[in-house]
């Protein structure tokens, strides 16, 4: 399976390994525990127009408060859910919820959700929950953007290609996160399947820095790339004004980071409206494949 071939390629067995084993069986335990009681929740983050600082979409991010540990990070337990093989359920239940939110924002934004390469790895079900989170919340495809990271590429299947090609056809926006971490392939961009790239905030930060001629040839090579094939940029990681004019002057569309907006609660609830009871947690739903 992709998971396998993602995290089972250990050689060698350390003590720490056990240790780590166990941590993550007691997280894992914890997270079912979660799923069930609603600790999960989304906070979103604007992605603004470089120029007019108008928002243009709002990236949903999952969010765990633990009882006694309070906020675990997403990087800590998404591969988690993945090896739980919760990811189905859970990521289901953020397309869902992040849609029927963004459907009633007044702006008109879009909203964009990630999505693992355990859950393109499903294909069809992926497909169909997409199908289904849209027609539930009526947001129209195009405001949905599906934010996948290079990873992806490394498995390089037919299978992950048609399910690109898919959620293409039915009109949501493909996104590659991350662009310029890892294994950074521009092949994967020329198939066309794509509306946008996100530069990885290790080269926002860097490239706004005198003294780092590497980093910003290679945000140069990704917004002339991206130039020829028409497509949008996202810089990530945007925390400085310095930042912010040195990727606007570079040629960078969009900008996303603490600069414009942490992760917060939804709009609608940041606006002191009244909040519609239990939207942002998550209730146990039969897992429809
Ligand atoms: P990502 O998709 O690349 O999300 C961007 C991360 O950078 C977020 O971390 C965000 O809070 C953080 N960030 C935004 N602006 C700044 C900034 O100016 N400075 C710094 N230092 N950080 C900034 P977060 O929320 O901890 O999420 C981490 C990762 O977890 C995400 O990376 C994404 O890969 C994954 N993730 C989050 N939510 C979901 C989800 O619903 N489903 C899946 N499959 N993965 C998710
Ligand atoms: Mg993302
Ligand atoms: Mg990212
Ligand atoms: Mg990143």
């Amino acid at each position: 399976s992709a998971k396998k071939a993602k995290r089972g390629s250990f050689h060698f067995f350390a003590p720490w390994m056990a240790e780590q084993a166990a941590a993550n069986r007691a997280l894992e335990s914890d997270l079912r525990q979660a799923l069930n009681i609603g600790q999960l929740s989304l906070a979103y983050q604007p992605i603004v127009h470089a120029r007019s600082h108008k928002v243009i979409a709002r990236e949903a991010l999952l969010r765990w408060t633990h009882p006694v540990r309070g906020e675990v990070p997403p990087d800590l337990f998404v591969p988690v859910i993945e090896d739980a093989g919760l990811i189905g359920q859970v990521g289901n239940w953020v397309l869902r919820e992040a849609c029927r939110e963004a459907a009633a924002w007044k702006d008109r934004a879009r909203v964009a959700v990630n999505v693992s390469s355990a859950q393109l790895a499903a294909g069809p079900v992926l497909v169909g929950h997409v199908i289904q989170a849209l027609g539930s919340s009526g947001l129209p495809a195009e405001r949905l953007e599906l934010e996948v990271t290079e990873s992806i590429f490394l498995a390089d299947d037919s299978t992950t290609r048609a399910t690109l090609e898919q959620l293409r056809a039915i009109g949501v926006r493909l996104v590659l996160d991350d662009f310029g971490m890892g294994y950074s392939n521009f092949v994967c961009l020329a198939n066309g399947e794509f509306s946008k790239v996100k530069i990885d905030r290790s080269f926002t930060a860097a490239a706004a820095l005198p003294g780092h001629p590497a980093e910003r040839a290679i945000v140069e090579s990704i917004l002339t790339l991206a130039r020829g094939l028409r497509l949008e940029v996202t810089a990530e990681g945007i925390e400085t004004v310095e930042q912010a004019a040195q990727m606007t002057a570079m040629g960078c569309g969009q900008l996303q980071g603490y600069l414009f907006g942490r992760p917060t609660v939804p709009a609608s609830r940041a606006e002191g409206l009244p909040e519609p009871a239990p939207v942002a947690t998550l209730r146990p739903r039969p897992y429809a494949a």
